[in-house]
């Protein structure tokens, strides 16, 4: 079982040809996908593909660089959406100070409707964090405290400070191609130590096809060469990584079966 928790194969670059890119991604062993939403314009067709292939998932939500295009997404409409039964998780959303393309108070604000979503439907959330470590944390904590809900870091790039943070909120952690970038020096250094129950694997395709596919466009996979990355690098073999990174996603999107 290997299974990529982040992917976008309803994006330009795979959508072309998604019924190929399913198939390379069985053949290299990918045994489910995530697919991810980002705008609701994308949400009727994500659940769509979900419909159609047996191994694909969908979500419903979204990304911090949409919320000043979405002012009116409100918490019924997420969780309303999110009863199909090929849901199985809530975003991604979270917040994202590196391109700024959505004013940050409106991103806090649709973070926190995606965290009420997932705690009112039971869903786990997809947080995309990036250059915002300290607003994510404690809007994380906070809410936590509200009430529990669930949820990954997705295409995890923080520092491991954060990463104990999300952990003690009992969150999970997913780890992309990037980790196999020959400057990710840092992110290696905390994906050998992160606990191996907490650990997930993606591709976040079309985007950062890993080592040896760099500058291609990214596809499901390629989750298989970021597993086995990540497997000689933490010192474990690599069937073992891949059934537990599986065992671990449906331990967490319990809504998924098998
Ligand atoms: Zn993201
Ligand atoms: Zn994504």
């Amino acid at each position: 079982m290997l299974v990529d928790s982040h992917c976008h194969l309803n994006y330009k670059g795979l959508i072309e040809e998604q019924g190929a890119v399913l198939d390379r991604a069985r053949a290299s062993g990918v045994t489910a996908m995530l697919n991810i939403s980002t705008r609701e314009s994308e949400w009727r067709d994500i659940v769509a593909t979900a419909e159609r292939e047996i191994d694909v998932w969908s979500s419903i939500g979204i990304h911090p660089h949409e919320a000043d295009a979405h002012p009116d997404i409100d918490l019924a409409k997420l969780v309303k959406e999110s009863r199909h039964e090929r849901v199985i998780a809530i975003g991604e959303t979270g917040l994202d100070y590196y391109y700024d393309h959505s004013d940050r108070e409106r991103q806090k604000q649709s973070f926190r409707t995606h965290i009420h979503a997932a705690r009112e439907t039971g869903l786990p959330i997809i947080v995309h964090t990036r250059d915002a470590e300290e607003d994510t944390a404690s809007i994380m904590a906070e809410e936590m405290e509200q009430g529990a809900y669930s949820g990954v870091i997705h295409c995890f790039t923080a520092s491991e400070a954060f990463a104990h943070k999300a952990l003690e909120l009992g969150l999970f952690i997913s780890i992309s191609g990037i980790v196999t970038f020959k400057n990710a020096k840092d992110l290696q250094a905390t994906a050998v130590r992160l606990p191996l129950d907490r650990l997930l694997v993606e591709t976040d395709a079309p985007f950062l096809a890993p080592v040896p596919h760099r500058g291609k466009t990214g596809e499901p996979a390629f989750v298989a060469d970021t597993a086995r990355f990540l497997a000689e690098l933490r010192g474990q073999d690599y069937d073992e990584l891949c059934a537990v990174t599986a065992d671990n996603f449906y331990r967490l999107f319990s809504k998924a079966k098998p």
